[in-house]
């Protein structure tokens, strides 16, 4: 079927495959010959639970996920797990840790963008008396002292030598920095830098990928203790959130509540969800189904190694342009060259009245979505999975129409 609705290059949710919402339509009068539609089976039918194992399997089989981890479906978004990682953390180092005073059990946050701030302001909300410290903050390395326009050069970075927790956040949506740089370039994570855990070698490190999901492989995927992301990014329907585990992660957090802190609300911790194959309650069905259409198609396609190419071009040919708008004086990137996001490109539009003219003309076109957040203004163009791209070369010729129109 043609491609019929307009180009959206939103944030998030964000666009998805036609051909998988035209086969999602059809499920929800009829899933899979059950004669009762995706929306409305029970969780606890065969059919879903055959179906949420190989969505599963799907996701282990494209990222390579190995067995020493799980992986959960969950609810509450990547704001959720904000909450989740701190208390399922705390809970397994209280419990590998039992005598040590609270304020030496630490959490450490590198601070890119205003997720990774969001995630660490939740962090002291819960922190019950552990130290939250900032192990890089990008901000201190910008021209204000106060924007997040790049990433930290790895020389910025303090870790300490057992915390509970090491978070970062890999693609940052609302500042449009990434560590997409491959492993060593200062565009990367600095895993080299990691402190090694003296007895068990296993470190906590936590890593939210909401918004570059399966657009990728996942660098040092089995380094990680936790990796989450809500699937409404390039995945599926806002409501499912995926988690990637390490076993060892996966503790009673009632066990280590006896030994001290606060109760876990049943509904964060992981293990009731490891238990029950992610239905230890009613999981999100119908964003669960999506998603799985999704990863089916997308292992047609090649999996995260497709994706990884098709994204690259896309995202190199948005800021080519840019640089263009630049040295014509019509566009200013917001983030550092080669710090910049490949998901999510942020830049202004010089001149009075200039970024209205530019979302008119976009919107004129069929470009719909290119509207910055609200916090850092300009535009963003988000360029997830779905998009695809006869969207971004539609995009790209505007952009130069534009910075034709406005340089005279
Ligand atoms: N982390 C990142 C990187 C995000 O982009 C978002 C939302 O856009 C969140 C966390 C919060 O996700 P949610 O809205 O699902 O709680």
């Amino acid at each position: 079927m043609a491609e019929s609705r307009i180009a959206n290059f939103g944030a998030g949710p964000s666009a998805l495959p036609e051909s998988v919402l035209h086969e999602a339509a059809q499920s929800l009068l009829n899933f899979n010959g059950t004669g009762i539609g995706i929306a409305e089976i029970s969780h606890r039918s065969k059919e879903f639970d055959i179906y949420i194992k190989e969505t599963a399997n799907l996701i282990r089989e494209q990222l390579d996920v190995p067995s020493t981890h799980e992986i959960l479906f969950m609810q509450g978004g990547g704001t959720g797990q904000f909450s989740a990682v701190v208390l399922n953390l705390l809970a397994r180092h209280r419990l590998l840790h039992p005598d040590l005073p609270e304020q030496d059990r630490v959490l450490d946050y590198v601070l890119t963008g205003s997720w990774s701030k969001a995630a660490y302001t939740e962090a002291t909300r819960l922190a019950n008396g552990a130290t939250v410290r900032i192990a890089a903050d990008s901000r201190a390395h910008s021209a204000d002292g106060k924007s997040f326009n790049g990433l930290p050069p790895h020389s910025a970075y303090a870790f300490s030598s057992d915390p509970a927790l090491i978070y970062y956040c890999e693609n940052e949506t609302v500042s449009g920095t990434q560590f997409a740089g491959t492993e060593g370039t200062p565009a990367s994570f600095p895993f080299h830098l990691l402190p090694k855990n003296p007895t068990s070698g296993l470190l906590p490190l936590v890593g939210d990928y909401s918004s570059s999901f399966m657009s990728r492989p996942i660098p040092r995927l089995a380094d990680h203790a936790i990796i989450y992301a809500g699937a409404q990014k390039n995945l599926g329907p806002a409501g499912v959130t995926i988690i990637i585990v390490r076993q060892d992660c996966i503790v009673d957090v009632d066990a280590a509540y006896r030994i001290g802190g606060a109760p876990i609300p049943i509904s964060l911790a992981y293990k009731p969800y490891a238990d029950n194959d992610s239905m230890p309650n009613t999981p999100s069905v119908l964003a669960i189904y999506v998603s799985g259409l999704v990863l089916k198609r997308n292992k047609g396609l090649g999996g995260v190694s497709y994706y990884e190419e098709f994204n690259k071009r896309k995202q190199e040919k948005v800021y080519d342009v840019l640089r263009e708008g630049d040295a014509k004086g019509v566009l200013k990137p917001k983030v550092r060259e080669g710090e910049g996001s490949w998901m999510n490109i942020v830049f202004g539009v010089i001149g009075e009245g200039a970024e209205a003219r530019f979302l008119a003309g976009a919107e004129k076109r069929g470009m719909k979505g290119l509207k910055g957040h609200r916090s850092v203004g300009g535009i963003r163009v988000s360029l997830y999975n779905s998009v695809t791209e006869e969207w971004t070369d539609q995009l790209v010729a505007y952009i130069r129409e534009f910075i034709e129109v406005e340089s005279k």
